[in-house]
């Protein structure tokens, strides 16, 4: 049977992070960035007490109230902001970009960014419009150059900090000013803050929100609490935009699992926050390591990451696409994802991700370094 599927379709694909994991057999993986501790005692007793206290049913659309409450009081929002809890992250990505954007909106994203961003811009009819943030800056926003995209048909901006991929935390002065030239244009942005609970230098990082009201935080437990399989997020920002994206929720899914959303509220009470930090620490202890190893072997810090639990690994010196580098290293039994995948501004890097035991990703830089040495030699 011939299938013509509809047109929004066209340019979606499995990612080039997905096409390099399906090749990965047998392979340390330093490619998803996925924390495999296990989920926090807290979360694990109060999913079990609850599937035992009674039937497992529908939530409100927008979640249990006491789960909005405590999402609203964990990020300080103002009065007048709502939040929808909805399946990971990645589903209020969805919803909201599905809400605001309309056919001919452009969209900031930035370069090197999450991939699904463009991919769901797209999908909603909307035309993605990247800005970079160049390695040679640290990986940093350029105001002038954001000020340069902007134009009548600019309907939001998203800002990710920590970033995926690059592991850097925008600075204080980037956010105010971003916020004030934001504020000029009255645009919306979204801040996805998945991983603003993984920061490595002593301060949780400052969020968009405090400096500009007309910002949706999305954020969820996945990262911070090691909890991906749960699939908890959500979406949290002035209850005016909210309102459409709870529709969008009810009519994507209903309701996130009422047994995850238990978990979650467990997640943001102070014994959950303990185990966060728990988790915090033992990744800044992998950090610390892809750093040493990185010294020792190169000789420099480039790009020390700040948050999140990616490195940016220069590769360019090999003179192949990084895809082809990635590709070639999974002959050495490591998944490392191209830089290629992320944006232009990420093509001569692999993200390396340390989210993982501290004996694999000793093994996995082990192999990375045999593999890189062999592709070098070949050069020469
Ligand atoms: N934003 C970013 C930047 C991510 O890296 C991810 C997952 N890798 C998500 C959102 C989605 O995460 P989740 O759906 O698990 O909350």
């Amino acid at each position: 049977m011939e299938v013509t599927f509809a047109s929004r379709m066209n340019s979606v694909g499995l990612s080039m992070i997905r096409q390099i994991m399906q090749k990965a057999h047998n392979c340390t993986n330093l490619g998803i960035g996925e924390p495999q501790f296990l989920t926090p005692a807290v979360a694990r007793q109060a999913a079990q007490k609850f599937i035992e206290g009674g039937p497992v049913l529908y939530t409100p659309n927008a979640g249990i109230e006491k789960l909005r409450e405590a999402i609203i009081k964990y990020h300080g929002c103002p009065p007048g902001y709502s939040a929808c809890v909805t399946n990971g992250s990645q589903e209020a990505l969805f919803d909201l970009l599905f809400s605001i954007v309309d056919g001919g909106d452009e969209v900031l994203l930035p370069d090197p960014g999450y991939p699904a961003y463009t991919t769901i811009v797209e999908m909603a009819g909307g035309t993605p419009v990247t800005y970079p943030l160049p390695a040679e800056s640290g990986f940093q926003l350029d105001i002038c150059n954001i000020k340069s995209l902007l134009n009548k048909k600019t309907k939001a901006i998203i800002v990710n900090s920590p970033s995926n991929p690059t592991g850097q935390v925008l600075t204080d002065t980037s956010l105010v000013e971003l916020s004030a030239l934001l504020e000029e244009h009255r645009i919306i942005a979204i801040s996805d803050e998945i991983y603003s609970e993984l920061y490595y230098n002593g301060k949780r990082p400052l969020s968009l929100s405090q400096h500009y009201p007309n910002t949706i935080i999305l954020s969820g437990i996945s990262k911070m609490a090691s909890m991906t399989g749960w699939r908890i997020g959500w979406a949290c920002g002035p209850e005016k935009l909210l309102s459409k994206v709870v529709v969008m929720h009810q009519y994507t899914s209903s309701c996130a699992s009422s047994l995850a959303q238990q978990a979650a509220i467990a997640v943001l009470t102070p014994e959950g926050m303990s185990a966060v930090a728990r988790r915090r620490q033992l990744l800044t202890e992998n950090r610390d390591r892809v750093v040493e190893w990185v010294v020792t072997n190169w000789n420099h810090h480039t790009h020390e990451p700040q948050g999140a639990f990616y490195f940016m690994l220069p590769v360019s010196y090999l003179g192949r696409p990084s895809l082809e580098v990635a590709s070639e290293l999974l002959k050495d039994q490591v998944a490392t994802i191209p830089g290629g995948a992320f944006g232009s501004q990420g093509e001569g890097f692999l993200r390396i991700s340390f989210a993982t035991n501290p004996e694999e990703l000793r093994l996995g830089l082990r192999r990375l370094k045999r593999g890189l040495d062999r592709l070098q030699s070949n050069l020469s």
